[in-house]
């Protein structure tokens, strides 16, 4: 086994590099593991040490391949392993978990056990509506009734391995609380990660990082396996099942613009290795694509190192305001539209506002600071003074927006959720912020067992995909919270299927 740096500051490593990225192919990407190393080391002691497979240990043959190693990936290994089945994962960035390893707000399920124990009533029902309103209509519908339905368990599977999501949040388009979110309120991708991780070590799963899969191979109609290009060699590795877990495009922006013009010059919030590779390999096997040019712009994205700050931010109370102090729109409306409110102000970008409660309540916003995103000040006015906007607005703003939360009613915007707890514990803070491509929500059409369709409407036999590289879940607009649903639903769905299709 290969000794790697601590898992503990992948996520600061990560997002060292989207920050550099300009969004070009992963492929081209020259940081070797021992670079990454080089970066992490002073600070490495203590921290647990995660290990990945030795390229010389491997087969010409396993039962299963999975093709990337984020949360979808993970989750079909583990799952195919505890159905029997022998998977190996190729991921080809040096460290795995993909831009799972950098989700935030949390993980959307319904009427779970821990959603009963905090006494919040939710049904599937109300979630599958909620879910196909945020998407537009538009939203596989199939698809959505397995995912919610499915919800529940994959949060007790979660808790079953170790990996607890009981603190319950709101993100925009949700009217109940069934975010769930690591036990401190911390950002769910690292720990989730982490938690996926020690559970393909415990299973002896083997993981191969800088492990370039370029193809997969088909027989007389059978699949056979892939070409994956490992630590510089070309080798043929053969199964009877491949599942696709790659993720989106987001980090592709030729890809993007192609799909989607008018997001030329956008920032993104994707680790480089979210090129598409899995829709081009399926497509170059007929498999067929749905909603490519359904592209995520996120809302509050810092724009000087394409961080995105987490919708918990205002699940847990924070506000939006312009340059001149003021509100705008419902902060918790869907993304789509908060995005849209912000392109539509003279300025582009706006300041999510805040205090010291909910820095409490959103651990991330500890790391925000850290990276210089956050202003701070003592008082609302001396908060006004430092970001330039009005003092008088702001404070007005805060003083309207205290009283809408003390009467339950926002006659401004119309806001309902995430107003538990006012703005008035200081020290005050502001983050700028303004749209980032984030999520791209089309990709290769899979049925309710992950089967890849192709374009005559037919199951391709043995090739399964799950995550961000599959499209038609969300409809023209993802809700905050379904992506980490549905990379574990669909992730253990791809593992359960594909271990049976190989017996
Ligand atoms: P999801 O959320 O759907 O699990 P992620 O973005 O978290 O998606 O993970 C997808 C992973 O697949 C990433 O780590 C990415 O680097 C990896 N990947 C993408 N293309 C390839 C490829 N051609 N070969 C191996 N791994 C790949």
């Amino acid at each position: 086994m290969k000794k790697i740096f601590s898992h503990v500051l992948l996520l600061s490593s990560v997002l060292l590099f989207s920050a550099c990225s300009n969004g070009n192919s992963a492929s081209s990407s020259s940081t070797t593991v021992s670079e990454i190393k080089e970066k992490t080391t002073d600070t490495t002691s203590g921290a647990s040490v995660q290990e990945y497979t030795d390229p010389t240990t491997l087969k010409d043959k396993y039962d299963v391949i999975i093709v990337g190693s984020g949360g979808a990936g993970m989750s079909a290994a583990i799952q195919a392993k505890e159905a029997g089945a022998n998977p190996v994962i190729f991921e080809k960035m040096p460290i795995a978990g993909g831009n799972t390893l950098k989700a935030s707000a949390g993980m959307n399920a319904s009427q779970t056990t821990f959603q009963k124990e905090q006494g919040i009533e939710d049904s599937n029902d109300l979630f599958f509506e909620e879910s196909l309103k945020g998407g537009g209509g538009t939203n596989d519908q199939e698809l959505l009734r397995y995912f919610v339905d499915h919800s529940a368990d994959a949060i007790d599977w979660l808790d079953s391995m170790g990996i607890t999501l009981d603190n319950l949040t709101t993100t925009g388009g949700m009217s109940e609380k069934r975010t769930h979110r690591p036990t401190d309120g911390s950002a769910v991708g690292e720990y989730l990660v982490d938690g996926l991780l020690r559970n393909i070590h415990e299973r002896e799963i083997p993981l191969f990082v800088n492990a370039d899969v370029t193809k997969i191979n088909q027989t007389e109609d059978q699949i056979s396996g892939v070409t994956v290009t490992i630590e510089g060699t070309e080798k043929v590795i053969n199964a009877d099942a491949v599942i696709v877990a790659t993720g989106g495009f987001g980090a592709n922006m030729d890809l993007v613009v192609e799909n989607k013009p008018e997001l030329k010059g956008y920032v993104s919030t994707n680790q480089e290795g979210s090129t598409g590779d899995g829709i081009k390999m399926i497509q170059s096997l007929g498999g067929q694509t749905v909603d490519l040019d359904q592209i995520q712009i996120h809302p509050t994205v810092d724009q000087t190192k394409s961080l995105l700050i987490t919708e918990a931010v205002r699940g847990e109370g924070a506000i939006l305001v312009n340059q001149a102090g003021q509100r705008f729109f419902n902060e918790m409306e869907t993304r789509d539209k908060v995005s849209a409110a912000i392109i539509a102000l003279p300025e582009q970008s706006a300041y999510l506002i805040f205090d010291a409660g909910v820095k409490e309540r959103v651990k991330a916003i500890d790391f925000y600071e850290k990276q210089g995103l956050t202003v701070k000040a003592d008082t609302p006015e001396a908060l006004a003074k430092a970001i330039e906007t009005p003092e008088e607005a702001l404070k007005a703003t805060l003083d309207t927006w205290n009283k809408a939360v003390a009467n339950k009613k926002d006659d401004a915007f119309k806001r309902e959720t995430a107003m538990d707890n006012d703005l008035s514990q200081g020290p005050f803070y502001a983050i700028k912020i303004a749209p980032g491509i984030h999520h791209t929500m089309g990709g290769v059409k899979i049925n309710t067992n992950a089967q890849v369709i192709n374009t005559e409407n037919v199951v391709i036999p043995g090739l399964y995909a799950a995550g961000e590289v599959t499209g038609g879940l969300h409809g023209n607009n993802r809700i905050g919270g379904n992506a980490v649903a549905d990379i574990i639903i669909f992730g253990r769905q791809a593992g359960e299927q594909a271990a049976s299709f190989i017996k």
